[in-house]
């Protein structure tokens, strides 16, 4: 089963991430918050504080290997979320 939600994120993810991959591929992962932040964002991006926040908004739509990590841990959460039956 597919939740039509999950569908069009997914959708929207494909989109931008070919962008991302190919305007901000920051190798040298300049400027990355630490992996936490990530991985708070991912599980519960109600928890960040404004800087966190403020960070995360103007860093992972412009770094290519954030970006990634944090789709990887959204898959993760979402899976530990819904245990696949
Ligand atoms: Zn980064």
């Amino acid at each position: 089963m597919t939740e039509p939600e999950d569908l069009s994120e997914a959708q929207l993810y494909d989109a931008v991430e070919r962008v991302i991959q190919q305007d901000y591929p920051n190798p040298s992962r300049s400027g990355c918050p630490d992996h936490s932040l990530l991985e708070k964002a991912a599980i519960a991006p109600g928890s960040l504080n404004a800087q966190e926040n403020t960070l995360f908004v103007e860093h992972v739509p412009k770094c290519w290997p954030c970006f990634k990590e944090l789709k990887h841990l959204r898959k993760a959460a979402q899976a530990r979320a819904h245990p696949p039956e």
